[in-house]
């Protein structure tokens, strides 16, 4: 007798097939084509389909000094809400995550407050004997002022030092800073030199959010495995005539010309990963200019309208929002098979909503695809074996813990 059995359709070596999973002890213990018995039972609807556990490689939760735009709370709910089971944490916080003691002072707002699990950023800028001894998750590289304003003056030492996987935001300091526009070839020109270093230092890199056609290009003839890239759902959706209607879709980097949407598209089989750049700011903030869009609500949600619309299938999201992310990351025991965590994305393919962030758990309470009907949404979100959100509802306590990521280096929470 299992503790836990879910029943119903799941998404398993790239099918579909219908079967029970069992879980013991917040792990997974068995799956079957047939039944497992068990003290509590879940039995998916007919249209629901469970997914391992979705992964969010790129989110700002804010908090610490800016707890009107997003705390960890309502960030990891809204990451929840939208069938994450994890997130990453950007660093580039107020005060910044740039050393130590702010790390371990970041590592405590999560403990016993997030809802999904976690993984945690350091920002290296110039400060590696700092990056050295954090025991961050993952490094973030700012090549250029972003929100938060502190940059790496020298990408090449601050990658070179960095103790594990680097994320990086690729726009060059010399052209953003002339041209706040932040044209294509602020992109293109510090995705080169990324890819430079990257050829030199045979190390992981992840470039964040790559947003031009041409980037694109250079990424992938530049053929090196260690080399991971993001892709926005709203790069992959809106373009600069979005922005000229509405100035509240002010990101960086920036919307981009139609040709550069459809080069994103036609490359779509060779997208590692899409990540959401979740950025909330207060609608005031937004109206003074901050640059930033919330996405953690409706990134899955919009991903599933896209399968429905014939752009994609299932397997890109589990490709692009778990297997990949744990590959390059190297996240421990994540996956649909016995002996991994029992973190799982329940799907409703055929379900109609309307956008209404009045409805998010997200503090931005705005987003770009307000009053949007979306066929496809995340109908339940499952970590370690409980149920966390449930048709629109958070159901449980903050029960997420932080990520085993490979080479962090820690053990358990704290
Ligand atoms: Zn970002």
């Amino acid at each position: 007798m299992h503790e836990l059995v879910i029943e119903g359709r799941f998404f398993y070596s790239k099918k579909i097939i219908h079967g029970s999973i069992a879980v013991d002890g917040k792990k997974i213990s068995a799956i079957s084509a047939g039944s497992l018995k068990g003290e509590r039972i879940v039995r998916l609807k007919r249209k629901e389909i469970l997914l391992p556990g979705l992964i969010d490689t790129h989110v700002h939760l804010r908090d610490f000094e800016e707890r009107k735009k997003e705390t960890v709370e309502s960030g990891t709910m809204a990451a929840v809400h939208g069938g994450l089971t994890a997130v990453f944490d950007m660093p580039n916080t107020r005060p910044p995550v740039a050393d130590g003691k702010t790390f371990r002072k970041r590592l405590r707002s999560f403990a016993g407050k997030a809802y999904s699990n976690y993984a945690l950023g350091f920002l290296v800028a110039d400060n590696c004997s700092e990056a050295m001894e954090a025991g961050a998750d993952f490094y973030k590289i700012f090549m250029a002022p972003s929100t938060g304003g502190l940059y790496s003056e020298n990408f090449e030492a601050d990658y070179s030092c960095s103790p594990g996987a680097v994320s990086v935001h690729a726009e060059d300091a010399g052209i953003v800073k002339t041209d706040p526009t932040r044209p294509p070839e602020a992109e293109v020109k510090a995705v080169k030199r990324a890819l430079n270093a990257a050829r030199r230092l045979k190390k992981p890199i992840n470039i964040c959010h790559v947003s031009t056609g041409g980037a694109l290009r250079e990424i992938l003839s530049s053929r090196l495995p260690w080399l991971s890239f993001e892709v926005t759902p709203h790069h992959l959706l809106l373009t600069e005539v979005d922005y000229r209607r509405n100035p509240m879709l002010k990101v960086y980097p920036p919307l981009r010309p139609e040709v550069d949407r459809r080069a994103l598209w036609e490359n779509l089989s060779r997208i590692p990963i899409i990540a959401s750049d979740h950025a909330p700011h207060t609608i005031e903030d937004k109206a003074a200019g901050a640059a930033g869009i919330p996405g953690l609500e409706t990134e899955v949600a919009l991903l599933l309208d896209a399968i429905n619309r014939g752009l994609m299938e299932l397997g890109d999201i589990v490709e692009k929002m778990h297997s990949n992310p744990v590959r390059f990351f190297g996240i421990s025991e994540m996956g649909l098979r016995p002996g991994a965590w029992a973190d799982f994305t329940v799907v409703d393919i055929g379900r109609e909503w309307v956008v209404k962030p009045g409805e998010f758990y997200s503090k931005a309470r705005w987003s770009p695809w307000e009053g949007r009907r979306l066929r496809g949404k995340a109908s339940r979100t499952i970590i370690r074996g409980e149920v966390v959100m449930e048709e629109d509802e958070i159901v449980s306590k903050a029960v997420g813990v932080r990520l085993d990521v490979e080479g962090s280096g820690h053990k358990g929470d704290l």
